[in-house]
């Protein structure tokens, strides 16, 4: 059995304190520092309700059931004498209770038309539970705090919806310089 030295237990405590005190300290002062989060944090969920169909895929995917949604559905008027007119649904409610959320993913992954996007904000917590269910508003707010997708490789194939808004911008430009009465009739 070996015998400890009185005070080695002191020692080795201030030998680690000298060596770590010159040392750059790696906490951050939060909140008055803001923590650098990787670009795919999994903050909470932004809603671009402008892409919105209301397709209910979301909700319906969700395996906690805690996307609520509400809609109502709407005539447009045809444009042309003899068309139908047509229905479209508009949103009227659309939230997210994170209190219920396990932040899966299922939801952005499902959204057929780029709807819903993670967000890295996470400065939501609350003591009240009820206000952890979050509306629309809220949740088109923190559209503004995703962060923009990387950028294309340079030999990566032109993304479709690009190409097909060239080819129509081109097409515009080349009937205004022919002038009025030349496009192509539909
Ligand atoms: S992240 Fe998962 S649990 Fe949360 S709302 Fe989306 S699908 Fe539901
Ligand atoms: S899946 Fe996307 S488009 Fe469909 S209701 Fe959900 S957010 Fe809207």
């Amino acid at each position: 059995m070996t015998r400890k030295i009185p005070g080695s237990g002191l020692a080795k405590g201030l030998a680690v304190t000298l060596r770590t005190m010159t040392k750059r300290s790696v906490t951050q002062g939060y909140p008055e520092v803001a923590p650098e989060l990787p670009p795919r944090s999994r903050g909470v969920i932004a809603l671009f309700e402008e892409n919105c169909t209301v397709c209910m895929l979301c909700a319906r995917e969700c395996p906690d059931w805690c996307i609520y949604i509400d809609s109502h559905k709407e005539v447009v008027p045809a444009k042309e004498p003899g068309a139908r007119d047509r229905t479209r649904n508009v949103l009227d409610r659309f939230a997210i209770d994170f209190a219920l959320c396990m932040y899966c993913g299922i939801c952005v992954e499902v959204c057929p038309f780029d709807a819903l996007f993670w967000s890295p904000e996470f400065e939501y917590a609350t003591d009240d539970i009820r206000a952890l269910t979050h509306e629309r508003d809220t949740l088109r707010a923190w559209m503004w705090t995703v962060p923009a997708p990387p950028a294309l490789d340079e030999r990566a194939e032109e993304p479709k919806e690009f190409a097909m808004a060239r080819r129509a911008a081109e097409k515009l430009a080349k009937e205004r310089q022919a002038g009025p009465g030349t496009g192509e009739e539909a």
